[in-house]
């Protein structure tokens, strides 16, 4: 589960987050919309640690985000804490980032391999079952350059799955592929979310967002301002602001 309590962030004299506050249960497929430079990526960065947040209070998987109590005082975490953490956090990114010299299946196997010191046969059966999850069965051991944008990106969801996070992360997971292969993502993304485990996906793609998550939260120039029941948002915005957003959907 993730709560979060008036997250404040700025870049410089740049306010990005400005008081975010909102919960996330577990189980919970979580969605963000809003405009371009709202800080909905920044706020998943929070998440992840990827950044650091200026103040507020966030815990994800019941624990403090970079921090922890020791002897009733706050301490920061060391960089191999702060690992440990982001461990139990996936997190699939627009730019799909596989390593381009490794097959699809080394990208699945190498972080079971190197940081959960699975062996090589145990990843390699792991790995394998989840690029067929995600519909790549038999591409096992195509290089990231033989792949298709949706194909690959199909490699990184698998990536992140193999090392079984309690939270999945995604930032506009098919803005940068073509329109035809948006699909074969979001039907991936849809399976995923109907296996239980809590999600946060930030995107673009309103219909799909209305269909898979639970809630949707509208997202504007650093604020939450609104949140609500996947459905209800869009039938029954309550804030003008929201309205004006959905309205250029329709
Ligand atoms: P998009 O839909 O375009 O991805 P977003 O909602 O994800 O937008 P963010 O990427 O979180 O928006 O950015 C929010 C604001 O913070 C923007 O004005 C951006 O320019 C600024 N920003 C983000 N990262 C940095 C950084 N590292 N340094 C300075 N400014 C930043
Ligand atoms: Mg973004």
């Amino acid at each position: 589960a993730i709560l979060a309590r008036d997250l404040r962030k700025s870049f410089g004299s740049v306010s990005v987050l400005r008081g975010v506050s909102l919960d996330v249960q577990p189980g919970e497929v979580f969605g963000i919309i809003g405009p371009s430079g709202s800080g909905k990526s920044t706020f998943l960065r929070c998440l992840n640690s990827l950044e650091t947040i200026d103040s507020g209070d966030l815990y994800v998987n019941g624990e403090f985000v970079g921090y922890c109590f020791e002897r009733g005082n706050l301490r920061e975490l060391s960089d191999r804490e702060q690992s440990a953490q982001r461990m139990r956090i996936g997190m699939v990114f627009q730019r799909f980032n596989l390593f381009a010299h490794m097959t699809a299946l080394e990208n699945v196997t190498s972080g079971p391999i190197i940081v959960k010191k699975l062996s090589r046969v145990d990843a390699g059966e792991q790995g394998r079952h989840l690029l067929d999850q995600v519909g790549l069965a038999g591409l096992y051991d195509r290089y990231p350059v033989q792949l298709s944008g949706g194909q690959q990106q199909r490699v990184a969801i698998a990536r992140a799955m193999a090392m079984d996070p309690e939270i999945l992360l995604f930032d506009e997971p098919t803005s940068a592929l073509d329109p035809e292969l948006v699909d074969e993502v979001l039907e991936t993304i849809r399976q995923l979310a109907q296996q239980g485990r809590t999600m946060v996906v930030v995107t673009h793609e309103l219909l799909f967002a209305r269909d898979v998550c639970d809630r949707i939260a509208f997202m504007d120039q650093g604020q939450l301002i609104e949140c609500a029941p996947a459905e209800d948002l869009f039938a029954t915005p309550q804030k003008q602001r929201t309205r004006d957003f959905l309205q250029r959907f329709n």
